[in-house]
């Protein structure tokens, strides 16, 4: 239930006052309703549990991703607040009214100019969050070194120490990570959606694809398509779009399995069970 803590501090500080709020459900770690007020209608999410800055972090990133010079939408956000005097962290933003379909070639085509956004080095000026977990952002001048360093070592070391996993699999990410420059394509430090799964985007009433629970920084475009192929993959229409704008370097599909460790660990990391053995066997290959 919408705490009152909420309600009472979006009137005081926003002058919005809450008439109804209705359960949104689908998020996987915070509670969610669509409201109704004197201002209109607006999503809120909230967490009791969740690190203080947890909201804060990702109205950056939506704000982030809004910036950007392409047509892909990315809710408003109105207040992101870390949690005060028994009033949980929360996050309010603008509500989106979905649609019945997407234009999904669209979605890919400007998916690819968001990628062509770019930064001078790999990483963001702060971390944040992958689901519930901590993401570091700490710059790097070259892919392979942010993608082992920031990505894979912290999620298979998070991994180890709740005994998930066994230590000896670091020597055979070692072993990976030797030959990551040889096996990775280059790129500039492009800005990516970062969680880009099939949870992570909605179609509005217009058709137009909007991003939410992004986990930005400035990396590899090809980690938002991989993360897109990581539970079957989107349309096809959605990278025939991305490559009307952007062409995959040769080998894409071949470089998906190791982008794709990352979410994997997060998934061992969050929940454990199948992820577990799935991690373990791809990295025991190598
Ligand atoms: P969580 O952070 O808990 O995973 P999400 O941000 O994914 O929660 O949101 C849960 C669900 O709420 C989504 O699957 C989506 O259907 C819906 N949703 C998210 N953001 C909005 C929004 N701005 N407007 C309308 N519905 C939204």
């Amino acid at each position: 239930m919408l705490p009152k803590s909420i309600t009472s501090y979006l009137a005081d500080h926003s002058g919005i006052e809450v008439q109804s709020a209705q359960n949104v459900s689908g998020g996987s770690i915070n509670q969610a309703v669509k409201i109704t007020s004197n201002m209109g209608d607006f999503f809120l999410k909230w967490n009791s549990s969740a690190p203080d800055d947890f909201f804060t972090k990702e109205a950056e990133g939506l704000t982030l991703l809004n910036s950007a010079k392409s047509d892909l939408r990315v809710p408003e956000v109105i207040v992101a607040e870390k949690p005060g005097e028994s009033r949980p962290a929360f996050l309010l933003m603008e509500y989106i009214v979905e649609g019945r379909s997407g234009n999904s070639f669209t979605f890919g085509k400007e998916l690819a100019k968001l990628h062509q956004t770019t930064a001078p080095q790999f990483g963001l000026e702060t971390d944040n969050y992958i689901g519930s977990l901590p993401q570091s952002n700490r710059m790097h001048d070259d892919w392979p070194s942010f993608f082992s360093e920031e990505r894979i070592i912290p999620q298979l070391k998070l991994a180890i120490d709740s005994g998930k996993m066994d230590r000896s699999l670091l020597a055979n990410w070692d072993r990976l990570a030797s030959k990551l420059d040889e096996l990775l394509a280059p790129t500039k430090p492009s800005l990516i959606h970062g969680d880009l799964w099939g949870g992570n985007y909605l179609f509005d009433s217009s058709g137009k694809a909007v991003l939410i629970d992004p986990a930005v920084y400035y990396g590899h475009p090809e980690m938002d398509l991989a993360f897109s192929k990581m539970f079957g993959g989107f349309s096809g229409d959605f990278y025939e779009g991305y490559e009307s704008v952007t062409a995959l370097e040769p080998g894409f599909s071949d470089r998906v399995q190791i982008y794709n460790l990352y979410p994997l660990l997060v998934h061992v990391n969050l929940f454990g069970g199948h992820y577990t053995s799935q991690a373990m066997q791809l990295l025991n290959r190598f």
